[in-house]
C-alpha cells in the first residue's frame, strides 16, 4: 500500500514543484537578522533565517490528497481504517518529499492545507 502510494506521489511533478518553492524562497525580502523574529519580515516563515529562506508549495486540501478524502481530528477514533491507509500515505508523502530535499507541513491558518517546504541557503541567489 505504502509503496503504491509512493510511485503515485513520485509521478507528481516534483522537478517543479521544487522550482516552485526556490521562487518562493526568493521572493522573500531581506534575509532575517541573526536572532530577529521572524514576524518582523513579513514574507518569511518559520524556518527562514540569515542564511536562507523556506519556500513553500501548495500541494491541496487534505481530503483532496489523502486516499480516504476526509480530514480527521487528531484525537477521532472512527474510521480505523480509512485512518490506517492515511497514516500509510503521509509516511509516503513525507518520504517522497524528503527525497526532493523538502518537508511537508500543514497550513498555519488552515491544517487542512498541505505543503511542501523546502529550505534554500541566501548564497546562491548572488551566484
Ligand atoms: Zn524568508
Amino acid at each position: 500500500m505504502a509503496q503504491t502510494y509512493k510511485s503515485q506521489i513520485m509521478a507528481w511533478g516534483w522537478r517543479e514543484i521544487v522550482l516552485d518553492t526556490r521562487a518562493d524562497a526568493i521572493s522573500h525580502r531581506g534575509d532575517p537578522e541573526p536572532d530577529a523574529r521572524i514576524a518582523e519580515y513579513p514574507d518569511c516563515a518559520e524556518g527562514c533565517d540569515a542564511e536562507g529562506h523556506v519556500g513553500s508549495y501548495y500541494l491541496g486540501k487534505h481530503w483532496n490528497l489523502f486516499p480516504s478524502g476526509r480530514f480527521y481530528a487528531p484525537w477521532s477514533a472512527t474510521y480505523a481504517w480509512e485512518r490506517r491507509k492515511d497514516q500509510a500515505y503521509a509516511v509516503a508523502l513525507e518520504a517522497v518529499a524528503d527525497k526532493y530535499g523538502g518537508w511537508i507541513e500543514s497550513g498555519e491558518g488552515d491544517p487542512t492545507d498541505v505543503y511542501f517546504c523546502r529550505y534554500w541557503p541566501t548564497t546562491p541567489r548572488y551566484n
